[in-house]
């Protein structure tokens, strides 16, 4: 396919070859203004039903991409663009600005980055398009995203600029020339402060998980970094959820955008099987170990609160004879590109993680989630569930909830649009019948087996006749006594006490609720168990507000915001609760942050 420039709407020279479909759709497009037109709301809305009607070709190739991309997306095996991609698409290579409501794997980032790329210009040095994400995790999985997808296009550069890495660096990088800057706000905010970041050129605007920047504080900083960027530039903001500050967001920085929304959170969920165990703390790693045991799947992915959790869970499922890997925010980032690969590629099968280390995770191959801890709020539990059942594949979603925890069941199946099955720990009989079906493939597997060398075979052979006869047995038990040495010494079938596995009873749940009255009654004056609690030099005489210090916090710690506990200000200092075992080198780096031009100077209050 050949293309021609006939828009120039993003970049100084764009590569288009527009189908039927964008003749039609051609008149729509606003003329850009440098006024943002107030009734944002009236806006064409795209849906891909009606996108489909109008497209002839099959997969990628009705939307003018160049031949170069249609080959990186047939490499990567993407032969259908998913419902966001065939909604969205069009309209970006319109240059039109759009507002989409969707989830991580939905193919979003995909949405996005393709026409984003088609239209970038390869003569400009300094950065065209900008993606603001909340976390260092998304930000450096949509830098590679962008990196897979521009394999075609070598000579384009991009770069992940977050909190908490080295700033030289980054301006290093940022002085030989980037195309595309992926960051996080308060990170991308400290570059344009400096200096270090030009965005003059700047053509686009990505905001990436826009609910997610509103719940960790960032809106203030997003905010700020549009009101410094080109007014005459495409602007396209994804979310999850429209909260009415998003919403306001929208409607003042975008331009008549199109419309999409895309239910995947609901299509997604019914595809992933989700079910809750009800039971007391003391037993959850008793129950893990069978739940592991039962529910036989490719990739497991466990969610556990904090690193400490982590680590022992991954200490106790390595001793039951398991591959497993932890990914906390302690594993450097390295290693964790490391473990990641090695998920993916089988090598470990079972991954403990705590929700900011697995953020954006993207592994085809995991089949079942547990949430050993609940996860702290609805939107946390959906992207946890997310790991799995990814790409239109199925999945598996167990959830651990104590007594206590149980009423929270309800606003998760409201925020997933879906019954979540109570189900019971795996007794003995399940695991044992687990345990035959997992020797019975085994066996198949190895029968099927075929030795390349013949002469082992004949030996084999030979071996076999050779016991048979000296013990005059069958062949029958030969093959037994050949079980025997595959499965070892220990039991096959389990028998062990099963009294703790019954429901946890709901007189429990009237013990649980005054303890919980009572926690309630002393949280200001203490912090929660797994918390500790930090002073900063920063309060109210300061204007300082809680979404500052989560948006500080979160971004130089690497901390997800919901993982940031009570915070309290005072005039002249706040108080700050943080999880237990913050490493030494982020608390040193902590002190240093500036909220508001005043340093933090954290430190810890007993
Ligand atoms: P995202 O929603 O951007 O996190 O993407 C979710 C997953 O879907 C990622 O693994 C993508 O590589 C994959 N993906 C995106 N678009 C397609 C497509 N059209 N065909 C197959 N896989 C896709």
């Amino acid at each position: 396919m050949t293309n021609t420039k006939t828009h120039e709407d993003l970049s100084c020279s764009v590569d288009l070859n527009m189908s039927e479909v964008l003749t039609s759709k051609q008149k729509s497009i606003p003329k850009k203004t440098s006024q943002p037109q107030k009734e944002s709301e009236d806006k064409a809305i795209t849906n891909s039903e009606e996108f489909t009607q109008g497209q002839q070709e099959e997969g990628f190739n009705g939307f003018g991409f160049s031949d170069a991309l249609l080959k990186t997306l047939k490499d990567k095996g993407y032969n259908e663009p998913s419902p966001i991609q065939k909604a969205a698409i069009p309209e970006l290579m319109l240059g039109r600005d759009l507002v989409g409501q969707a989830q991580t794997g939905t193919g979003k980032t995909a949405a996005f980055a393709l026409p984003i790329l088609e239209r970038l210009n390869g003569g400009c040095r300094l950065p065209q398009v900008l993606v603001l994400a909340p976390t260092r995790e998304l930000a450096m999985q949509v830098a590679d995203s962008f990196r897979a997808y521009a394999a075609g296009h070598p000579h384009f550069k991009f770069l992940a600029i977050y909190g908490g890495a080295d700033f030289r660096s980054q301006i290093n990088s940022l002085r030989r020339g980037i195309d595309v800057i992926v960051g996080t706000p308060g990170r991308v905010m400290d570059h344009m402060r400096q200096g270090t970041l030009n965005t003059s050129e700047l053509r686009c605007l990505v905001l990436d998980e826009a609910d997610e920047m509103l719940r960790m504080g960032f809106i203030d900083d997003v905010e700020w970094i549009l009101e410094q960027l080109p007014e005459e530039r495409q602007m396209v903001l994804f979310s999850a959820t429209m909260p009415s500050e998003v919403r306001r967001l929208s409607k003042r920085f975008l331009n008549q955008p199109a419309e999409i929304t895309i239910k995947a959170q609901e299509k997604e969920a019914r595809l992933i099987k989700q079910k809750y165990i009800v039971l007391q703390n003391s037993y959850k790693t008793e129950a893990l170990k069978r739940v592991l045991e039962a529910v036989t799947g490719e990739g497991v992915i466990i969610f556990a609160r904090t690193k400490a959790i982590t680590l022992t869970l991954a200490e106790v499922l390595e001793t039951s004879g398991h591959d497993v890997a932890v990914l906390n925010g302690d594993v450097p980032q390295n290693q964790r590109e490391r473990t990641v690969e090695r998920l993916r590629s089988g090598g470990i099968n079972i991954l403990v993680a705590t929700d900011v280390a697995a953020r954006g995770l993207d592994v085809d191959r995991i089949e079942l989630v547990i949430n050993y801890d609940m996860p702290f709020d609805s939107e946390a539990y959906v992207h946890r569930i997310g790991r799995t059942g990814r790409a239109g594949r199925k999945g598996e979603a167990i959830l651990f909830v104590s007594p206590r925890e149980r009423r929270f069941v309800h606003n998760l199946e409201r925020a997933v649009g879906q019954q979540i099955e109570e189900m019971s720990i795996p007794n003995n009989e399940v695991i044992n019948q687990s345990r035959v079906e997992r020797l019975r493939n085994r066996l198949i597997q190895a029968a099927k087996i075929q030795r390349d060398n013949s002469k082992e075979t004949e030996v084999l052979q030979g071996l076999l006749q050779q016991v048979s006869e000296e013990l005059e047995i069958s062949q029958d038990q030969l093959a037994l006594a050949a079980i025997n040495l595959a499965i070892g010494s220990a039991p096959l079938l389990v028998q062990g006490n099963e009294d703790w596995l019954k429901p946890a009873s709901h007189k429990n749940r009237r013990d649980d609720r005054s303890i919980s009255r009572r926690r309630n009654e002393r949280d200001t004056n203490y912090p929660e168990d797994h918390m500790e609690r930090f002073r900063v030099e920063v309060g109210r005489k300061d204007r300082i507000k809680p979404g500052n210090l989560v948006g500080a916090i979160a971004n130089e710690s690497g901390l997800q915001g919901r993982k940031i506990g009570r915070i309290q200000i005072f005039d002249c200092y706040s108080l700050v609760d943080l999880p237990k075992g913050m490493p030494k080198d982020v608390f040193e780096d902590l002190k240093k942050v500036k909220v508001l031009n005043k340093e933090l100077q954290i430190h810890r209050i007993n």
